[in-house]
């Protein structure tokens, strides 16, 4: 088998805070995470991070990034493969920190069906666990302390709900050369950006909102109690007039929303500036109970039928329906 390479091992860190003064990290959203602690963060000696680096260069796949293994043989297009066709990650092992995937606080406003108290504050105060979530936001600490952030030319942020609180500005507020900075959101679309945020984003190279919709209208509010498909659907029209912001759909599909996704499609294709190869569909993890993998034979029969109209996205068509074979 030939050498693999990934830049995010090279270029990239993801870390989340575990509690009050620990984090794990891992080179992206995707790779497993190291066991927690309290040490500052060195992007260039952490243990996790050379070992995953080491076996790149011996030629290996570490374990860590199954994810992508996975994706790739069964004939998916990878994140590795993505962000190498992308080309916006240096191609090199320079081990120049220019990506962060930056994990905003589990603070959110809403109790998605995919989701569960470990993103989310809504979920953690369902499950009577708030008090990991409460502990976190009291104590925010600079859990980037440590970081060589001088070259940094993306930030993709997640959550929580990263526009909800102004922890995303603070962090642009740190990065040295706006002008050169790409900025990546996954949001589900009920905050609308504020000024501040706005006026940031001006300054930026390039801006992408990707928003969390499954489903439209009632179907909206069933997967993503308690927001509104009134207030979410008037954020995106308006922030999709806004010139130097593109954006985008992220339809993460399950055994629940399989006839919904061509609704979605139809709503964002009637919006005046929306490319439908920014239109992405990604699956249920595969330990959740609405994952593909809980469904009959017969069922994923039908969905198989149903997405078939979908051949035309090149970019997701193929690995949703393999996930439903495998
Ligand atoms: S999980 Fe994939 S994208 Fe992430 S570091 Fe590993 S190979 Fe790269």
């Amino acid at each position: 088998m030939s050498k693999v390479f990934c830049p995010m091992v090279y270029h990239s860190i993801y870390v989340r805070r575990t509690a009050y003064g620990s984090h794990s990290l891992s080179p992206c959203t995707l790779a497993d995470q190291s066991t927690p602690t309290s040490d500052k963060i060195d992007f260039i000696n952490d243990k996790h991070l050379i070992d995953i680096r080491k076996e790149f260069s011996s030629g290996g796949r570490p374990t860590a990034c199954r994810s992508c293994w996975d994706d790739e043989t069964h004939g998916r297009t990878s994140a590795r493969q993505q962000h190498i066709d992308r080309d916006i990650i240096p191609s090199d092992e320079s081990l120049i920190l220019t990506n962060i995937d930056y994990n905003t606080l589990p603070l959110c406003n809403a109790k998605c069906v995919i989701c569960d108290s470990t993103f989310s504050s809504m979920w953690a105060t369902a499950n009577g666990e708030s008090s990991r979530i409460i502990d976190l936001v009291k104590n925010k600490y600079d859990h980037l302390d440590g970081l060589e952030l001088s070259s940094i030319k993306r930030v993709y942020f997640n959550g929580g709900e990263p526009l909800l609180t102004n922890e995303h500005v603070e962090l642009l507020q740190r990065v040295n050369n706006i002008s050169e900075l790409d900025i990546l959101y996954n949001t589900n679309g009920s905050c609308y950006p504020s000024e501040q945020a706005l006026n940031l984003w001006k300054q930026a190279k390039s801006v992408t909102l990707f928003f969390s919709i499954d489903g439209t209208g009632d179907r909206f509010e069933e997967t993503r109690t308690p927001l509104k498909w009134k207030q979410v659907s008037e954020n995106i029209k308006k922030i999709n007039l806004i010139k130097n912001i593109r954006i985008g759909c992220t339809y993460t599909i399950g055994r629940h929303n399989v006839y919904d996704l061509q609704d979605t499609v139809d709503w964002f294709e009637k919006l005046p500036n929306f490319d439908l190869e920014e239109f992405y569909v990604h699956y249920v993890d595969t330990n959740h109970s609405l994952s593909f993998n809980n469904a009959s034979d017969t069922e994923k029969l039908e969905f198989a039928n149903e997405l078939s109209k979908f051949s035309k996205f090149t970019k997701w068509h193929q690995r949703i329906l393999s996930s439903i074979e495998d």
